[in-house]
């Protein structure tokens, strides 16, 4: 049986910030294995002053949304690919890959002990994961941990857009994302931490988002702080930036799929030049969070750039993947195979 959603949280009214629910999981890794798991009700951690994600910032996470569908059912969207993501992340910053399938299982478990906060088909809210894995025990002289905690959160979240996705205004920024070489590839918290003080400054001149060159050349289109980018050329076909200081965006991947697969339209992942971006008919970001936004202008050092499908409404390429997407996701429209996740099974 599924538990309906609570009927005394005003789901469409949600923003995008932390509600404490009642369970979490939680693994501990000591003496070089990951200990069984379980649900916990304690949402505060204690650990020495000197753990290693306090000191050296030894943190990797994942997100994504668990919600019910049309036909009652609570799903999450390719799991796996996060639980694959996250195991990569974490070799880079040296910690043990949380093991794929434990993943899935612990995902399944959470979202299962905290139903009644999965909000109800229809409301545009969703219940928000955050998988996490930090380093936890004391460390001075510059090493990995050796003992860590990987933790799965959820709260509620409200709906991206409330009433449409409009188009958004965005900054090419004088700041890097990522090093050449670097940690962009990876999911990590240091990757958001110099990323604040960019966003901040954009939104005080009243952009919506800063867009990322690549450090190396600032000739190439990176992504913007949290989400990938896509293109849609006059002839309708996808474009998506391509680097290795890029973070393999799971929506981006899948709009790639849909595109190809659904809509029949040719894709190209590959670099994208900044000077390209005159050309484009459209454009959007991409992630978890608000599947596409479209973007409608860039500012480039005061040269405005208008993407032609313009500020009032997504591009129509731009629409027919957001809402073939967002139909896989909601059980609407057939989905390939392994791709919706029913955590009942
Ligand atoms: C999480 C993230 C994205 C979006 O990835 P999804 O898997 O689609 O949610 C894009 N860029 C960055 C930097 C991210 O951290």
């Amino acid at each position: 049986m599924v538990k309906e959603a609570r009927t005394d949280i005003k789901w469409s009214e949600l923003g995008f910030g932390y509600v404490e629910t009642p369970y979490r999981y939680v693994c501990r890794y000591k003496n070089g294995a990951w200990e069984e798991g379980g649900l916990e009700t304690e949402a505060k951690i204690t650990l020495s002053e000197c753990a290693c994600v306090f000191q050296y910032s030894q943190s990797v996470f994942e997100g994504l949304k668990a919600y019910r569908t049309e036909d009652g059912k609570i799903v999450c969207f390719r799991p796996d690919l996060n639980a694959e993501r996250m195991a990569m992340s974490a070799a880079r910053l040296e910690m043990p890959p949380f093991p794929v399938d434990k993943f899935l299982e612990a995902v399944k478990m959470v979202v299962k002990a905290n139903e009644e906060f999965v909000p109800p088909y229809g409301s545009g809210a969703t219940l928000y994961l955050r998988p996490f894995m930090i380093g936890t025990n004391p460390v001075i002289g510059v090493k990995p941990a050796e003992e860590f905690e990987f933790r799965i959160l959820v709260t509620p979240v409200g709906p991206y857009f409330k009433g449409g996705a409009k188009p958004i205004y965005i900054k090419v920024s004088d700041f890097d994302r990522a090093a050449p070489h670097g940690t962009g590839g990876i999911k990590a918290g240091l990757n958001y931490a110099m990323s604040l003080h960019p966003i901040v400054q954009a939104h005080k001149e009243g952009f919506a988002e800063n867009m990322y060159l690549d450090p190396q050349t600032r000739t190439k289109v990176e992504e913007t702080g949290g989400a990938n980018i896509i293109f849609v050329t006059k002839d309708g076909k996808l474009v998506t930036p391509k680097s290795e200081s890029i973070l393999p965006s799971i929506t981006r991947r899948s709009i790639c799929y849909v595109a190809e697969h659904y809509l029949n339209m040719p894709v190209e992942h590959r670099e994208v030049l900044f000077s390209e971006v005159d050309d484009f008919a459209e454009m959007g970001l991409c992630g978890t969070a608000a599947v596409i936004s479209p973007v409608g202008r860039i500012n480039d050092h005061g040269r405005i750039i208008d993407i032609p499908s313009g500020m009032e409404e997504m591009g129509p390429w731009t629409k027919k993947l957001y809402d073939t997407l967002t139909g896989i996701q909601m059980g609407r429209v057939e989905a390939p195979e392994g791709w919706i996740v029913c955590i009942d099974e």
